[in-house]
């Protein structure tokens, strides 16, 4: 396997290979950048098909975290964790403590929260072994659940999209395509719903499915056939690497906005879509939300006042930054993908000059 030379590698600070025989744990934790401070990001669990699968993922998910903070003005920086395994049939209360137990080694230059595979229960049972955790349980002292809140950033990040392509000023009479009805595709769906919002959906697990449908008058969909489906915007809120070649010549869409992370498979994909007249929100701009409570919970931890309200501001400047990176992609003729990389990158490597001077 392919490490310093890795396609993904892009410098990463430091990368951590974790194991316990008497857990099952097996986990990497990687730090792309801590130019603007320690680093947090997700873990996920997933059941990658090999150990190259899990360093890909973990590689290119905490890169986009350095972005994301730089972008959202969060003095964090970017970090991530992926634990090998089904998170159905392998996740237990001992195997989560010895990710905490790993967690705490580092001795606080990665801040764990959950992402994919993981839940705010997950959290709680880590913080047993680690001070550095976050998305703990409300009534143990943490901001809980940061879903809700990724949602919410999404949903107010699709009105400046649906203004710039659209020239609409509301998301009411529009219909959008969800892949993925996870703790955040779920609240997606509610927050478009109640918008007057008409909802095409799929996940691989039909239960998920079946609560959308009902509690949303969602139309589902095999899973296979989001990317057919004519609507306006697309909403990827489930795995990355989704949009390739392949894909984006399927899309009659208009706009593709959603929390997922990394959905385009490599950088020329941004390029892809906007070539086919589709306009792409940058996923860690939208996506910014959930970073920006669980970034409070931290700051709370060190001894800052825990307001809602301020996370609230922060989230509401979502749609600010995503008219700013429309502009500048339209102005220098790039991509918004690209524009959003320069953007962020003039934040956090200006910082790196400060570090070495
Ligand atoms: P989740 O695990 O709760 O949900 C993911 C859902 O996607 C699951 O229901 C799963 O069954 C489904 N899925 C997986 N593969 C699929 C496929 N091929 N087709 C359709 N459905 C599929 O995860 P989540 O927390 O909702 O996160 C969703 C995405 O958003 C991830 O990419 C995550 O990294 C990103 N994200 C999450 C947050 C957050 O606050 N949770 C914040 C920022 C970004």
């Amino acid at each position: 396997m392919q490490f310093f030379n890795h396609n993904e590698f892009d410098n990463h600070e430091h990368v951590s290979f974790f194991s316990c025989p008497k857990t099952g744990l097996k986990a990497i934790i990687a730090i792309h950048n801590t130019n603007l401070g320690p680093a947090l990001g997700g873990c996920r669990m997933w059941n990658y098909k090999n150990d190259e699968e899990a360093l890909h993922d973990v590689l290119r998910l905490s890169k986009g975290m350095t972005y994301k903070a730089a972008l959202a003005d969060i003095p964090i920086g970017g970090g991530k964790s992926v634990i090998i395994g089904d998170p159905k049939r392998e996740k237990t209360p001992e195997l989560m403590e010895s990710m905490g137990r790993a967690v705490e080694s580092l001795g606080g230059k990665y801040i764990i929260a959950e992402d994919v595979g993981t839940c705010v229960e997950d959290m709680n049972q880590l913080s047993k072994e680690t001070q550095y955790v976050t998305g703990v349980l409300q009534n143990n002292k943490g901001s809980g659940d940061p879903s809700p809140t990724t949602a919410y950033g999404v949903f107010l990040g699709l009105i400046p999209a649906v203004k710039h392509r659209l020239k609409k000023e509301s998301l009411r009479g529009l219909t959008v395509s969800i892949q993925g009805l996870g703790h955040v595709g779920y609240y997606l769906c509610k927050y478009l719903h109640e918008e007057g919002v008409k909802l095409y959906v799929c996940d691989i697990d039909d239960d998920k499915v079946d609560v959308a449908v009902q509690e949303f008058g969602a139309i589902p969909l095999p899973f296979h056939e989001i990317y057919d489906v004519k609507a306006d915007i697309f909403a990827p809120c489930a795995l990355g690497g989704i949009l390739h070649d392949e894909t984006i010549k399927r899309l009659k869409v208009s706009i593709v906005a959603g929390a997922a992370n990394n959905p385009l498979e490599a950088p020329h994909h941004g390029t892809m879509l906007s070539d086919r007249g589709i306009l792409y929100a940058p996923d860690y701009v939208i996506n910014a939300a959930g970073l920006m409570r669980v970034y409070h919970e931290y700051a709370a931890n060190q001894g800052a006042l825990f307001s809602e309200e301020h996370i609230l501001k922060q989230v509401k400047k979502i749609p600010e930054k995503l008219e700013t990176i429309f502009d500048y992609a339209d102005k220098n003729g790039i991509s918004t993908a690209t524009a959003a990389d320069a953007l962020a990158e003039q934040i956090f490597k200006k910082h790196s000059f400060k570090k070495a001077a």
